[in-house]
């Protein structure tokens, strides 16, 4: 039988994304108990609202569902497992409904899953795109990796935050659909921003290129929505000199997880790992808090040189 979780949702990870997540479910009447690692976090949002647990332990202790929005798949693994004390997995009662937010590694997933499983509880991956934008107005989409049912009796909670849910397969397949998507993202990114500056020396004003482009066969989402050069799309992080938006280091994470798959199957990719060395290069010289398609910039300074 399929039922939706209704019981207590302890969150945990209270950053960027996750203390406005945290706070939609609240407003949206859930119960539920909030807890980050950093003591600043947590006084943070309690101060706008959001119950609090003093410890990790104690916020999922009775939940149904313990919700995880963390940096990275080692921090769910030690969360889970535990390291200094009890992990989450012995900390719950059984059946509880292990729903994981963040973007981690597929075979991270994968694990956390089947660590869940085999201590007698459910796993549901579930990352996000939309940015911190979409995390506060609850518009985010939701890439799910989970058994239907599992989908099911959380989907209520996760149409609070998101717009968007597809159910991309079993364990791991969230993860896997969006390290896909955004490797598209980094390499279309790249890509765009070498025709500007393409087009910048061989006399195109941006509007003509954005008008053509914007409307041919090279249209995509890096040149229509999140365009790299100010002027053809006003709110592309461009006309505010590269305020993210999505950062830099948030897309060199997400190369180096495609990296890491391509690595586990193999695939003859070229221009994923060419990506994400150059995302790697602009993250260590600046471009770490800059929105992604201030890779522009470095495009265009390197080309300067070579005049
Ligand atoms: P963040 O670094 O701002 O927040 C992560 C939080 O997790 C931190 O406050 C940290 O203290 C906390 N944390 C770490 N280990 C913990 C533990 N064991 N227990 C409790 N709290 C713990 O990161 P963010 O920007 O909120 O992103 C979270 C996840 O969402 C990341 O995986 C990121 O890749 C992904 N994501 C971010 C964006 C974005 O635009 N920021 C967009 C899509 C996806």
């Amino acid at each position: 039988m399929m039922t939706t979780e209704t019981g207590t949702i302890a969150f945990l990870g209270l950053g960027h994304m996750g203390a406005p997540m945290a706070k939609n479910l609240v407003e949206a009447g859930y119960d539920v108990r909030a807890f980050d690692v950093v003591p600043a976090a947590v006084e943070a949002i309690a101060a706008s609202g959001v119950p609090t647990a003093p410890s990790a332990v104690e916020a999922v202790r009775g939940a149904s569902v313990v919700l995880t929005m963390f940096p990275g798949g080692q921090q769910l693994l030690d969360a889970y497992r535990g390291v200094d004390g009890p992990g989450l997995l012995e900390s719950v009662g059984p059946d509880t409904l292990f729903l994981d937010c963040s973007t981690i590694n597929v075979d991270d997933a994968r694990e956390a899953a089947g660590l869940a499983v085999e201590a007698g509880h459910r796993s549901v991956d579930a990352p996000v795109s939309g940015g911190v934008v979409g995390a506060e107005a609850g518009t985010l989409t939701f890439m799910i990796g989970a058994l239907e049912a599992d989908l099911e009796s959380v989907r209520p909670l996760l149409e609070v935050m998101g717009g968007k849910l597809v159910h991309c397969g079993d364990h791991g397949a969230g993860q896997a659909a969006k390290v896909c998507n955004n490797m598209i993202l980094g390499v279309s990114m790249i890509a765009a921003s070498e025709a500007f500056v393409l087009g910048e020396k061989l006399g195109l004003s941006h509007q003509a290129l954005y008008d053509v482009v914007s409307t041919a066969s090279g249209q995509c989402w890096a040149v229509t929505t999140n365009c790299p050069v100010p002027g053809p799309v006003p709110t592309s992080p461009a006309n505010r000199d590269y305020e993210p938006g999505f950062a830099g280091a948030l897309m060199a994470k997400d190369l180096g997880l495609a990296m890491s798959a391509i690595e586990s199957t193999g695939v003859a990719a070229e221009l994923g790992p060419m990506a994400a060395h150059i995302y790697e290069r602009f993250r260590d010289e600046g471009g770490a808090g800059r929105d992604f398609s201030g890779i522009i910039t470095e495009i265009r300074d390197r080309s300067q040189r070579a005049d």
